[in-house]
């Protein structure tokens, strides 16, 4: 069913107050998201998981190109019925990230830096996220469980870093994220807090100038990961906040994860990685796709994946080609992927 405020096709984005209210007017009905994209009525599919619903911001269909049903952004969000199938080797926690979990909201694998999942929530929901079936409500910490997450990391003094994560740190309120800040900064072996998030892409009237001000004022080095994977996802709405934040000293670096058919080729991410670097925003992890139930069809072979990647170091200056990794069970850090091992194989095919 079309919403009830009529949108017509030509319409442009509609004009929110608040970032909190164009949070709220997210769309989450297949059949208002295609009538904006001005493409003829989805095919009656699966009702897509209640655990993880169509959900994407105004601003984010904005940068699709409207009658395009292949958009790189729109396969990104669109429910498909493959998400049910059940593929060997996918698995609902790949990560092994329940045996991280020394206390709630709490992801510690790698020594020097600690995970916190703030909120379970996000703008958006991207089909191939790897926390998809994370348990975020046992994980949102409550009072108590805040107090013991800063137990936790008072008395590890070898965590330097904070990753403030989720779902979307950035979902929370200013005032909230403050008490977080306020209470991080009183830890002396923290160097830096991080923030992993996707809202200034998708939702860039997040990034107000509380928040700003607000980082800026921080003693300790804040760095924001962003989360970009097409290059049509950067235009001037999000480049004038990135602006802003690097202005205000916070260091912008970027994670893309590689996907079959949105961004499996050296030409949209070498135009990718120019566009962040235009933007302010450097390039940091190129991931392979985490093996979630459900996202199987976003998968590539890694030979694939390596052959692409070749193509990118060749054609880039060094500091815009991102880490190529793959987070694997039980490692104590993101496992660079051995590129000269799949030459190999690449070259003793050839030959024979
Ligand atoms: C990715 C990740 C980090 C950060 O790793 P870096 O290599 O420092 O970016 C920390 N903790 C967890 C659980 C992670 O998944
Ligand atoms: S923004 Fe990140 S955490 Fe949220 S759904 Fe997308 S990939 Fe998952």
């Amino acid at each position: 069913m079309i919403s009830t405020k009529k949108i017509h096709p030509s319409d442009k984005m509609p004009v929110f107050q608040t970032w909190q209210d164009e949070l709220s007017a997210v769309v989450d009905n297949i059949d208002e998201l295609f009538a904006l994209l001005e493409l003829p009525a989805p095919p009656k599919t699966q009702p897509s998981s209640k655990k993880f619903p169509l959900r994407v911001p105004h601003a984010f269909i904005n940068k699709m190109q409207k009658g395009n049903p292949n958009d790189p952004l729109l396969l990104q969000v669109l429910p498909d019925t493959k998400e049910a199938l059940s593929v060997q080797g996918y698995s609902t926690d790949p990560l092994a990230e329940n045996h991280h979990n020394p206390t709630k909201g709490i992801l510690h694998k790698y020594d020097s830096r600690v995970l916190i999942t703030v909120t379970g929530s996000c703008a958006i929901h991207c089909r191939y996220c790897f926390r998809q079936h994370f348990d975020y409500a046992g994980n949102q910490p409550n009072t108590q469980q805040i107090d013991e997450i800063l137990a936790y990391i008072n008395k590890n003094s070898q965590i330097n870093e904070v990753i403030l994560s989720g779902g979307d740190p950035l979902n929370l309120s200013n005032k909230r994220l403050k008490l977080w800040l306020d209470k991080l900064s009183t830890i002396n072996h923290l160097h830096t807090i991080r923030l992993h998030t996707r809202l200034p892409v998708v939702l860039p009237n997040r990034i107000d100038n509380e928040l700003i001000e607000l980082l800026k004022s921080q003693s300790k080095s804040i760095v924001l990961v962003l989360h970009i994977n097409h290059p049509n996802e950067i235009d001037t709405s999000l480049s004038d906040k990135c602006h802003a934040l690097k202005a205000a000293g916070i260091t912008l670096l970027n994670q893309t994860v590689l996907l079959k058919n949105i961004n499996d080729n050296a030409d949209t991410l070498a135009q990718l990685s120019h566009a962040l670097f235009a933007a302010g925003i450097l390039p940091y992890y190129l991931h392979i796709l985490d093996k979630v139930a459900g996202a199987a069809h976003f998968d590539l072979p890694i030979e694939q994946a390596v052959a692409i990647y070749w193509q990118l170091l060749e054609r880039l200056s060094g500091y815009l080609v991102p880490k190529l990794v793959q987070e694997l069970p039980n490692r104590p850090f993101k496992t660079p992927i051995d590129i000269y091992q799949f030459d190999q194989m690449a070259k003793n095919t050839k030959s024979s």
